[in-house]
C-alpha cells in the first residue's frame, strides 16, 4: 500500500484492485484505488504491477502525457490513454466499457 499525501487527501482509505480487459479478460494492472467512487483514471504512481507499467512512474524522462503510450491489452484493445491530471500527476484515462475491476485484497499479480 502506498501511503502519501494523495491517499490522505482522498480520506486515507484505499483498495487494491485488478483491472482487466473487458474483451478478453486478461489482467492488465494491479492498482491502488484511493477513496470511494468510480474508477476513471489510473495514476502512474498507484500502479503496483506489472513492472512495465509500474516503472513508468520512476522513469525520469517521463514528465508529460506525450512521453508514454496508451494502455493496450495484448488482444489489441485500447483500454486507456495518457493524460496529465489537474494535480499534475500522470495517469491513464480509462475508457468506459473497455475494462472491468475486481478486488484484490492481497495485491498479488495473478
Ligand atoms: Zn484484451
Amino acid at each position: 500500500m502506498i501511503k502519501d499525501k494523495y491517499l490522505r487527501e482522498r480520506g486515507g482509505t484505499a483498495k487494491i484492485i485488478n483491472i482487466s480487459c473487458m474483451k478478453c479478460g486478461k489482467l492488465l494492472l494491479v492498482y491502488q484505488k484511493d477513496g470511494p467512487g468510480w474508477l476513471k483514471r489510473c495514476y502512474l504512481n498507484r500502479i503496483l504491477s506489472p513492472e512495465r507499467y509500474s516503472r513508468l512512474e520512476k522513469n525520469k524522462s517521463i514528465t508529460k502525457s506525450s512521453d508514454f503510450n496508451n494502455l493496450v491489452c495484448d488482444c489489441g484493445e485500447v483500454i486507456g490513454s495518457p493524460i496529465q491530471y489537474k494535480d499534475s500527476r500522470l495517469a491513464f484515462h480509462l475508457i468506459r466499457g473497455k475494462f472491468k475491476r475486481s478486488n484484490n485484497k492481497a495485491g498479488e499479480w495473478k
